[in-house]
């Protein structure tokens, strides 16, 4: 009896957490986690009786930290710090990008990892959310550096990656070759050509048609149905993009090509703008041969605040993340925001903007096209089987409409913000596969 006792005592005592979080889980902790985290405490209301589960999104499943220790070209040893973190698998393993950048740290990984989770189930992709990162900045390595360091940091993640359990893809400064040495690490280590271990691969060793283009094919599909919602016709739209890379390069493509005048494009070389419109195809030639958009014939530069408050429709932020701020938010212009990247808006400026009556289409929904078809490579990848351009971009497509149609209905309901919108939707579906699984042990 008296055993009884002291075990029903000690289950109540676990039910009450005892421990404060650690500082870098505290939503008062500044940066992308807190932001996460804040995020999570908004949606919570919503989530009926699953809200039971809803601390399980508000730490990381698990979180590695390497050590990338590379021989450089002149002879001399440099340590890099590396992460790979695995913020939920209840839905399926793990998915994200990899990025290298000097300002990577553990607690924007794990916002990142966290946005995957949500992303990956707002489009309903079987997927969980992961993400990883080394703290380099790239351009300052050789080629051959480049490789040494891809190849040691996916070597020591490669304890908890695999096809079935997280799959990398590229993400800020990682691209299809960086994912090829990844493949090809991994491949050697396991001892047998693990294709499905990455996606964003070239096509030629099991990547897909249209990976390349899929986060901005997407970026540009949510911009269309949103502009359909409030009225907006896209053809003579006039656009502002920053970022002129993989995805706002691609976005702007598609712009222009359906007509609308991109008018404003800004990235880490400067801004530049044209009243009439700039000529997205000779842009795009001028990024690829110097590197940036600064000094492109037939355009004006002008400031970064001048591009933020540059007269447009659609403002498309594609780079990094906390760009849209509290003291910039106030200066835009457009009727829309659709995020390229990820989590490009702080929570001060997306007040400002939902004040001004501006519509954030907030990137765990604007930019999943990209992940979206990195599951169509895995998919082709375990099937050995490969499809037409054309048909994934048409799958793509209806993926995309079809989360928006269903995200922008949630709002409606609930009247809230469509970034809140597709929380709910994410959650709910995370929460439900965490209760049907159930606790281990
Ligand atoms: N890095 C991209 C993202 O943030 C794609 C991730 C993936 O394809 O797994 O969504």
């Amino acid at each position: 009896m008296a055993t009884k006792k002291i075990a029903a005592k000690s289950v109540a005592a676990s039910v009450t957490p005892v421990h404060a979080l650690p500082s870098y889980l505290d939503s008062e902790h500044l940066g992308p986690w807190g932001i996460y985290l804040k995020q999570i405490d908004r949606v919570t209301p919503y989530l009926g009786s699953l809200a039971r589960w809803v601390e399980t999104l508000k730490r990381p499943k698990r979180a590695l930290i390497v050590d990338v220790p590379i021989e450089m070209d002149n002879g001399t040893i440099a340590h890099f710090e590396g992460y790979r973190v695995q913020h939920n698998v209840s839905r399926g393993p793990g998915k994200g990008g990899v990025r290298f950048h000097q300002d990577v740290t553990l607690s924007e990984v794990m916002a990142l990892a966290a946005w995957m989770s949500v992303k990956n189930a707002a489009v309903n992709v079987p997927y969980g959310g992961a993400k990883g990162g080394v703290r380099v900045d790239p351009r300052l390595l050789s080629r051959s550096e480049l490789e040494r360091l891809t190849r040691r940091y996916t070597s020591e993640i490669g304890i908890i990656i695999g096809p079935n359990k997280d799959i990398p893809a590229p993400d800020v400064n990682t691209n299809e070759q960086v994912m090829a040495w990844m493949m090809d690490t991994y491949s050697m280590n396991v001892g047998a050509t693990a294709s499905g271990v990455v996606t964003g691969k070239p096509v030629d060793i099991g990547g897909s048609l249209g990976r390349r283009e899929a986060t901005g094919r997407g970026v540009f599909t949510i911009a269309t149905e949103a502009a359909a919602q409030i009225g907006l016709s896209v053809e003579g739209a006039r656009v502002a993009v920053q970022g002129f890379g993989n995805v706002g390069g691609t976005a702007g493509k598609l712009f222009s090509e359906a007509g609308a005048l991109v008018v404003a494009v800004q990235d880490h070389t400067g801004a530049v703008s044209n009243d009439k419109g700039l000529d997205v195809p000779k842009l795009l030639e001028h990024v690829a041969k110097t590197g940036g958009v600064a000094g492109f014939k037939g355009s004006e530069s002008i400031s970064t605040a001048e591009f933020w408050g540059c007269k447009c429709d659609i403002l498309i932020p594609a780079a990094l993340e906390g760009q849209l701020t509290k003291d910039n938010a106030g200066q835009v212009k457009a009727k829309m925001v659709i995020e390229g990247a990820n989590g490009p808006t702080t929570p001060e400026a997306d007040d400002i903007l939902q004040d001004k009556g501006v519509l954030v289409v907030p990137d765990v929904i604007a930019n999943a096209g990209g992940v979206t078809v990195s599951y169509f490579e895995w998919v082709q990848d375990f099937s050995s089987f490969f499809w037409s351009e054309d048909e994934i971009n048409q799958r793509l497509i209806k993926i995309m409409k079809d989360a928006f149609a269903a995200v922008w209905q949630t709002a409606q309901q609930h009247k809230v913000s469509l970034r809140t919108a597709t929380f709910i939707v994410a959650c709910t579906r995370i929460l439900h596969a965490r209760e049907l699984r159930g606790l281990y042990p």
